[in-house]
Parts: structure tokens; C-alpha cells; sequence
């Protein structure tokens, strides 16, 4: 199932992606999308409703993020060992695990602004984990039960912020719009290997990064697992997993970043495709 959530910022109603690409709506069934719909049980529920018999939605609407409601926005850096080294930086022997504050969250295609100044914003194709069941020291064996499914995400990053201001990395990665969700929430069981999917990320038609989730470092399973250990992992919790060569810091002969006016795409395979415009900063 592909899940999501459409409409105007604030009022997005849950939807999903029929078989035709087709928009269908969910409001007689579900309330929204958020951590209540992402156990087993209440995605059997919904698996079980014909698309047919659901309202098409007409148009082309604007994709909000496709989970509501997330409590913690994780991510973990230098997840690819080729991207580790554009960065200089050795693989790590650990996952390095960050936080991405929230109220970044935003849907796929909506604009990215460029935080107030801000000479070094930069992009990152990742593949986000959306938790379903709670997850406290689980065992790599059992990690993927804990997952309600797969999301397209960019791990937008200051890297100014991130790297020069004494620290923590979540100063460059929180900044508003800098989580860009969706279109989709894919379910597990529609992804027959998480660690076969091709990721690559465009910026103004050149394409930047091309990658796999095959070169991960650590994998879906064990990123679960050893986040597990250090905190409780709740639905609708998302861990963004890393990203490819070809960011923006990396790039020869000199760092190239965003400014205003350029275009972002981006997509990974089944997972969908995000567009964004980059503004400049507003108050
Ligand atoms: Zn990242």
C-alpha cells in the first residue's frame, strides 16, 4: 500500500495511491495517518478496503508529509562508506545517530528556504524507516516487525551549522523545511529488499548523487536494533538512514550549495519522487 496524505498545510486528509496511480480517499476510514494507523492490525484494516470503492480525488493536490504526528525525527550520518570519504571523515565503527527537530517536517514538494544566514545549505537523498510497533532492544532478527514501511525523505543540512559552530550536527539539520516526507508511505510488505533500492537526487536537471542502498554501512535491520538500545522507539517515530555520495559539500573542484531559485528532484526506487524550489530566507 501506498499511503499518504493530501490537501492545503494543516489540513491534509489520508489518502492512498491506487494501482493506476490514482488518488483515493481514505476520511470515511481513517481519522489521518499518523502513529494509531501503523501497527499491523490497523494496516491489515486498511489493506483489506477496496481502492475501487474509495472516492478518487480529483486533480493534482499538494502531497503534505505522509505520517502525521511523528514524535522523533532521527537520522544517522556517514551511513555510506563512499560518501564518508567525500566528506573527509572516516567510516564510523558505530551508527552516528542525530536528531532532526520536527517542526522540520514538511511535504515532498513544498518550497525549502534557505535559513537566515546561511552560505553552505546542501541536500541528502535518504531513505527514512517509519516505526510501527514500539521497539525497545530488539534484536536485528526481529527489527523489519517493527517497521510500518519506507519513505522518501531529504536530510537537508547547514553544513556551516552543522559542522562549524562547536556542535552538535543538529544545528545544521533542524532548520524549518528541512524535512522534506513523502509522497509516500510504503509498506513493508511492498518492498521485497530495502537494500536493493536505487537513490538519486538532481539538482537544477544535473544529477548530483546516484547511490543504492545496497553501499549502507549499517542496514535498515541494524540501525532498528542499535537505535533501539539507546532509546524506545515509538509508531510513527521515523530514522532517516544516511545518504550517498554527491552531496553538495562534497563536490570538486570546489563545495557547490543551494541558493535561490534552484530546483531540487529527487527519487528512490518504488519509494516515489519529491521537487522542490529552494527560497530564499523569509522572516
Ligand atoms: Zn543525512
Amino acid at each position: 500500500m501506498k499511503l499518504l496524505r493530501y490537501g492545503p498545510p494543516g489540513e491534509e486528509r489520508p489518502g492512498l495511491l491506487d494501482d493506476q496511480g490514482v488518488i483515493r480517499d481514505l476520511s470515511a476510514h481513517v481519522e489521518d495517518i499518523g502513529p494509531d494507523q501503523l501497527s499491523p492490525q490497523a494496516l491489515k484494516r486498511l489493506a483489506a478496503i477496496d481502492p475501487a470503492g474509495l472516492p478518487v480525488v480529483p486533480g493534482a493536490p499538494r502531497h503534505g508529509p505522509p505520517v502525521k504526528g511523528v514524535g522523533k525525527f532521527l537520522a544517522i550520518g556517514l551511513n555510506f562508506a563512499d560518501h564518508a570519504a567525500e566528506s573527509g571523515a572516516s567510516v564510523p565503527e558505530e551508527p552516528i545517530v542525530f536528531t532532526k527537530a520536527t517542526s522540520c517536517i514538511q511535504g515532498p514538494d513544498d518550497a525549502v528556504m534557505i535559513p537566515r544566514d546561511s552560505i553552505k545549505t546542501d541536500w541528502e537523498v535518504e531513505l527514512g524507516v517509519v516505526i510501527g510497533t514500539t521497539a525497545r532492544y530488539v534484536e536485528e532478527a526481529e527489527a523489519l516487525n517493527h517497521v510500518a514501511g519506507y519513505v522518501l525523505i531529504n536530510d537537508l543540512s547547514e553544513r556551516e551549522f552543522q559542522l562549524e559552530r562547536g556542535g552538535s550536527w543538529d544545528k545544521g539539520k533542524g532548520c524549518d523545511t528541512f524535512g522534506p516526507i513523502g509522497p509516500w508511505l510504503v509498506t513493508a510488505d511492498e518492498v521485497d529488499d530495502v537494500q536493493t533500492l536505487g537513490m538519486w537526487l538532481d539538482v537544477n536537471g544535473t544529477r548530483m548523487q546516484t547511490g543504492n542502498t545496497d553501499t549502507m554501512v549499517f542496514g535498515v535491520a541494524a540501525l532498528v536494533s542499535y537505535v533501539s538500545r539507546f532509546m524506545a522507539l515509538h509508531p510513527g517515530d521515523v530514522i532517516t538512514t544516511g545518504t550517498p555520495p554527491g552531496v553538495g559539500m562534497g563536490q570538486k573542484p570546489s563545495p557547490i550549495y543551494l541558493k535561490a531559485g534552484d530546483t531540487i528532484r529527487l527519487g528512490i526506487d518504488g519509494l516515489g519522487e519529491q521537487n522542490q524550489t529552494v527560497s530564499a530566507y523569509r522572516p
